[in-house]
């Protein structure tokens, strides 16, 4: 597992688990999240989060295969915390991602049984099927994410459709199966529900 350090507590933190804290005046920190809740709560003089971190849990998809969710929990501000579940391969985030939003008092078994309900949602439908080793769009709707392409020079969008990252091209590719027809695009906030 790649670490990065805190820059806080100097403890070796994994890499998706650490957030860059600062302002451009101030410049950037690297921190762990405990380090940066007790940094959020300081500054808005609130208490800190107590140190929970749900352990790792695996679900299983539609289509059978499993996928293992981390979890993150921040404090955002005096009265905003969210709670975030993803995957990770080799040390970075991927693949699907959920958020829920709640209250520092709010319990967090509670906001946790709220996001895997909204994972379990996800995780039973599936908008991409396999035909000729191609994957196509099943029926007539798509739901995602919209991420970007780390190892790419251009700055293009790569979707996250079934927890799979799809290259724009890919994507425009399975487009072209409804040349002629129409579309809408919607585009939500990571924590609201589609
Ligand atoms: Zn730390």
């Amino acid at each position: 597992m790649i670490h990065a350090r805190c820059e806080q507590c100097a403890e070796p933190t994994a890499a998706y688990d650490a957030i860059r804290y600062g302002s451009m005046e101030t410049g950037h920190r690297l921190l762990c999240t405990q380090c940066f809740n007790a940094e959020v709560a300081r500054r808005y003089g609130t208490t800190d989060l107590e140190n929970v971190r749900p352990d790792p849990i695996d679900m299983v998809d539609s289509a059978g295969d499993s996928h293992r969710f981390h979890f993150q929990m921040r404090l955002l501000g005096p009265t905003m915390i969210v709670l975030d579940a993803f995957e990770v391969r080799e040390d970075v985030r991927c693949g699907y991602e959920f958020r829920i939003m709640g209250e520092p008092d709010d319990d967090v078994l509670t906001l946790l049984g709220r996001l895997v309900e909204k994972m379990r949602r996800a995780l039973s439908v599936r908008f991409l099927c396999a035909e000729n080793h191609r994957l196509r769009i099943s029926d007539q709707t798509v739901q995602g994410r919209i991420s970007s392409d780390m190892a790419g020079f251009e700055n293009m969008p790569v979707v996250v459709v079934d927890g799979k990252e799809i290259m724009w091209d890919d994507f425009g590719r399975m487009l072209m199966a409804f040349e002629g027809w129409q579309f809408r695009l919607d585009i939500a906030d990571p924590a609201d529900e589609l």
